[in-house]
């Protein structure tokens, strides 16, 4: 603790060894945990324009138990760790200002469940806005936020950055939109947010706390 303590004040970072590399291959799997020049350089920027901070490396994790095994391991040796969906963001969220580990959510594609009977869909963080929209409507449903870059945005990111398009004057952003989250804490620490029901007055309202957070 006080060693972390004191990195923090200089925010001095430690950086990716060959030691943490062959920990995250154990953790993610060799194919997922990518470090060539290219790669990085493709990572080092998003649609924020003429900004640009390389990673060391990244790692593509498959599921919330992947994750947070990364971030533990991120966390006690103090390697800073940047989310990162598509990187359609404009003001540069999902840059790796501090170098480390591009957590990238491009695996987490599956809609796992669409529940007609109450109006509800889970979802994993990298479903493409436009796919959710598409599963949906399929069924005669309708999903609203609406933002522009919906061909390539995934609901994750519209979550950190509560997005939304033209339809939010009518229907909300979405923020409105959703009831519960898988969330895993820096620590590694894997929390639900709130619970699948519309009235829901029991203790803190995690769940908007999230929403908004911007990747922090
Ligand atoms: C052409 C264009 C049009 C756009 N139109 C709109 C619009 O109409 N309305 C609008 O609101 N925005 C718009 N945007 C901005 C952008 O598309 C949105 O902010 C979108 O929600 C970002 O999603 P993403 O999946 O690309 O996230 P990314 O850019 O990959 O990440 C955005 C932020 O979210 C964090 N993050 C991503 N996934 C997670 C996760 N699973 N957990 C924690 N943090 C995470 C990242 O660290 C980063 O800080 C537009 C962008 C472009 C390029």
């Amino acid at each position: 603790m006080e060693n972390i303590q004191q990195k923090n004040s200089s925010t001095s970072y430690n950086v990716v060894t060959n030691e943490i590399l062959e920990k995250l291959k154990a953790i993610c799997g060799e194919k997922y945990v990518v470090n060539n020049d290219e790669s990085c350089a493709t990572y080092g920027s998003d649609e924020t324009e003429d900004l640009f901070f390389k990673p060391e490396v990244i790692v593509k994790p498959s599921d919330a138990n992947e994750i947070s095994a990364l971030l533990k391991l991120a966390n006690s040796h103090f390697i800073p760790v940047t989310p990162r969906g598509p990187g359609t963001r404009l003001s540069g969220g999902a840059l790796p200002v501090h170098g480390g580990i591009i957590l990238s959510t491009e695996r987490l594609t599956k809609i796992i469940d669409i529940d007609e009977k109450n109006l509800q869909c889970t979802v994993e963080t990298g479903v493409i806005n436009q796919h959710l929209r598409d599963a949906v409507e399929a069924k005669g449903l309708f999903y609203p936020p609406d933002p522009a870059s919906r061909g390539s945005c995934f609901i994750g990111g519209n979550l950190a950055e509560c997005s939304g398009g033209p339809k939010a004057v009518k229907y909300g952003v979405t923020k409105d939109y959703v009831l519960n989250c898988e969330v895993v804490l820096p620590t590694g620490e894997i929390i639900w947010t709130g619970a699948n029901v519309l009235k829901n007055s029991t203790g803190y309202n995690l769940t908007q706390l999230m929403i908004g957070s911007e990747g922090t």
